[in-house]
């Protein structure tokens, strides 16, 4: 069965709305019934019609009843290969971005940045996957001039199939660290992984920024010809921009001189801000304007959020963890100059064989750290305890949850980092 793509492109395009969830349904709206692990979303198809939306895309004969419903081989390659067709009627800048950390803030400064000259359209969120990407590609409207696209990955081959949808001309590659280990088979593999992501931009003539003072991605892209290689942030450099403090909060002298705040913290954040500034002078944003977005971006949903409790300030960091992110967290706090320090660790999920090591070592670095209590939680935690024998440890949330009732922290600077899967934000309302 082929599909007819021209025809689905014109139901889109009298629509303009796509639906993926039943709960969800926007009127008149395009619903696509995709399979989950633990559903199908093609018995829910006449639910979605009842419900409003104007068409059904379905992969099962028998939920096809009438012409309400489109019948194809598999809703979910209907999804992206509608994407990738609209993707093509835009003739805009797709800026790809892709790396272990730091996507979403990068991601949400440069839009920061372009927008202060374009209308531009970038991903909602995390919506980062085989999924989202179409999602993302199908809201962007004429008006846009300008897309920035998160691709998230946890294997290789991820990135791959997402450039091949949303085919970028130009793209970064944030860092590349110890994320998802297990599913890329080690560090080789997330360079292979993420370095789709450059293959694509080779393939295509494409421009790619890249931090000079990171040798991984240097080195990854001087083994490759591209249409232009933008660096930065060295004087020199097409962006140069310096850093004056990283804590609290990043401080940066700005390329025409000015010196700028942020309410971003830590070295890994200066990161994310050179690349969004070095986007911008590519696109001829000024500096000025650029300054403005950066300083004026504050992050939100647990991501380096910083959280006054009390007599205490929590430097919230609990969205995600991976060693990278981790031992960069921790290093940041380090510099944090307060007498009372406490840090409150979680599990970090994803690291199959090197689970184990990867948590001794983060032990390790906190024992270097001279923080008055650590608090470390989890199962997979327990390898960190050996280098501080005077932590606190907690097999699980339930238990820190209720050390964390009987034993009040006050005047202390908190620094709370775990995997999604630990869910540590919820402890603040303890503290
Ligand atoms: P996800 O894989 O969940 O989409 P992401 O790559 O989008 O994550 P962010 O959500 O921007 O990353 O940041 C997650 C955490 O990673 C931050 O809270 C911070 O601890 C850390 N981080 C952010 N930027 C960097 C960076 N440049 N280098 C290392 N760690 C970073
Ligand atoms: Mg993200």
């Amino acid at each position: 069965m082929t599909l007819d793509i021209e025809k689905l492109y014109n139901l889109y395009l009298n629509s303009r709305s796509i639906s993926t969830d039943t709960r969800k349904i926007m009127p008149g709206s395009l619903f696509f019934a995709l399979k989950g692990e633990r559903f199908n979303g093609n018995t829910f198809a006449r639910h979605a019609i009842e419900a409003g939306a104007s068409y059904a895309v379905v992969d099962e004969a028998e939920y096809a009843t009438d012409d309400k419903y489109i019948l194809v081989e598999n809703v979910l390659q209907a999804l992206q290969q509608l994407a990738n067709y609209h993707r093509r009627q835009l003739t805009i800048p797709f800026i790809g971005i892709t790396g272990s950390n730091g996507k979403t803030t990068t991601k949400e400064l440069i839009n920061a940045v372009l927008s202060r000259k374009y209308k531009t359209y970038a991903t909602k969120g995390n919506l980062n996957n085989h999924i989202g990407v179409p999602l993302t590609i199908l809201a962007i409207t004429n008006e846009i001039e300008m897309a920035i696209i998160e691709m998230g990955a946890n294997k290789i081959g991820d990135v791959a199939e997402l450039v091949a949808i949303c085919e970028p001309t130009h793209g970064l590659i944030t860092n590349i660290g110890k994320a998802h280990l297990e599913g890329f088979g080690g560090v080789e593999g997330v360079k292979k992984g993420k370095g789709e992501l450059y293959d694509f931009l080779q393939f295509r003539n494409g421009v790619v920024f890249v931090n000079a003072l990171n040798e991984t991605l240097e080195s990854m892209v001087r083994t490759r010809y591209f249409g232009e290689v933008v660096q930065y942030p060295r004087v020199g450099d097409f962006m140069a921009c310096e850093m004056l403090s990283s804590s609290p909060f990043v401080t940066y002298r700005s390329e025409n001189g000015d010196i700028v705040e942020t309410h971003l913290s830590g070295v890994h954040n200066f990161e994310n801000i050179a690349v969004a500034l070095c986007v911008g002078k590519y696109f001829e944003v000024s500096a000025e304007e650029a300054n403005v977005a950066v300083s004026g971006y504050i992050s939100e949903n647990n991501r380096s959020q910083i959280v006054h409790k009390g007599t205490n300030i929590i430097y919230l960091d609990a969205y995600n963890a991976n060693p990278t992110s981790m031992q960069a967290s921790l290093e940041h706090f380090m510099t944090i100059n307060t007498p009372k320090k406490v840090v409150i660790l979680g599990d970090m999920f994803e690291l199959g064989e090197e689970s184990e090591t990867e948590h001794r070592r983060i032990g390790e670095v906190v024992a270097k750290g001279n923080f008055s209590k650590v608090l470390l939680c989890g199962k997979r935690m327990q390898a960190a305890v050996e280098a501080n024998p005077q932590s606190y440890y907690f097999i699980d949330k339930f238990s820190l949850n209720n050390w964390l009732q009987e034993n009040k922290i006050e005047n202390a600077h908190i620094l709370i980092k775990g995997s999604r899967g630990m869910g540590l934000e919820t402890i603040v309302d303890l503290i």
